[in-house]
């Protein structure tokens, strides 16, 4: 494999997945994306974003899972940041298989939703424009700095959300919610970017475990606050199992958590690396799509 990609990285995905698809998803790594953006339903509409697009002479093509979401497949980033529709915060910049987990939480108006790893905010974004900003939305950030981009962003994007800055972990066991989003920290395994000049990302072993270590206590954490009856979307950037479905499994041993599984006609939408939990949904990296994986939880008891 491409010596670029890191030592342990390649061991893993040589093991999980045999050499036919970590050549197919080094190729992934190796693709330069198009820009894709997500239409805010807050503060525009279609008509409104993709007139502004038609008269730049900026071509876009439509996303056939989601109505919201459009693919400009040739424009630059900094084209797109010199429009009204980007600077009055009427669109978000973000990859296709971000916008998966909000859309699979499916938030309800006038619920209580906890994004438990919210920064920079692409999702609490996307969670409050699919209430049409009827939902409670408490929005959790340990990193200060990281904290005060969400912040920027709920701000422009006219989102609405109660940021608490501090470790999720932390988060008081008085709290419940109808709702929760865990977009996790991860390695970011799935959206390692091939391309020159871009160093080599760190990979090993007992950074892995640490990573682990944080995602299934912070799922801990979720199932003390989510609601019973209560349904929560755990997702990473990362292609690795035990980032993936070991925690989750971890969750369903907790005798609390059932499996929802994400519908196949909406899994079918996207290109896939086999799981050993069907009904979850891992997203091979692709000329279109970063790695991702996303399952849907719901609380039994
Ligand atoms: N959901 C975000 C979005 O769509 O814009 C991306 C989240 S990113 C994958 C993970 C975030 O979790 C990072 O901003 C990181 O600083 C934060 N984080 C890491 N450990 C945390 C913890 N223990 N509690 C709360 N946030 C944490």
């Amino acid at each position: 494999m491409d010596e670029r990609i890191p030592a342990y990285l390649q061991e893993r995905l040589l093991s999980c997945y045999g050499q036919e698809t970590a050549e197919r998803i080094e190729l992934g790594y190796k693709a330069v994306r198009p820009v894709t953006m997500r239409i805010n339903t807050l503060s525009a509409d279609r008509g409104e974003v993709c007139g502004e697009l038609d008269r730049a002479g900026i071509a876009w093509q439509n996303v056939d899972w989601y109505e919201q979401a459009l693919i400009l497949s040739e424009a630059r980033e900094n084209e797109i940041e010199k429009l009204n529709v980007y600077s009055e915060g009427k669109v978000y910049l973000q990859n296709l298989s971000a916008m998966i987990p909000p859309v699979v939480l499916n938030p309800q108006p006038g619920e209580a939703v906890l994004d438990m790893a919210a920064a920079p905010g692409g999702k609490t974004t996307q969670i409050a424009a699919l209430t049409g900003g009827k939902a409670q939305i408490t929005a959790c950030e340990r990193d200060a700095r990281r904290a005060e981009r969400l912040r920027y962003n709920l701000k422009m994007q006219k989102a609405s959300a109660l940021v608490m800055q501090k470790d999720a972990r932390d988060l008081d066991d008085l709290f419940r919610f109808d709702r929760i989003l865990l977009d996790a920290p991860c390695t970011g395994s799935g959206t390692l970017e091939l391309r020159d000049g871009v160093p080599p990302r760190r990979m090993t072993p007992d950074w892995v475990l640490k990573t682990v270590k944080t995602q299934k206590a912070m799922m801990a954490k979720a199932i003390r606050l989510l609601k019973k009856g209560g349904e929560m979307v755990y997702s990473t950037c990362s292609i690795l199992p035990e980032e993936n479905e070991d925690v989750v499994t971890y969750a369903l041993k907790t005798g609390n958590m059932e499996l929802v599984p994400i519908e196949d006609d909406f899994m079918h939408d996207f290109p896939q690396l086999p799981v050993k939990l069907p009904g979850t949904l891992l997203v091979c990296p692709d000329a279109l799509h970063e790695g991702f994986y996303v399952a849907k939880l719901r609380k039994i008891r």
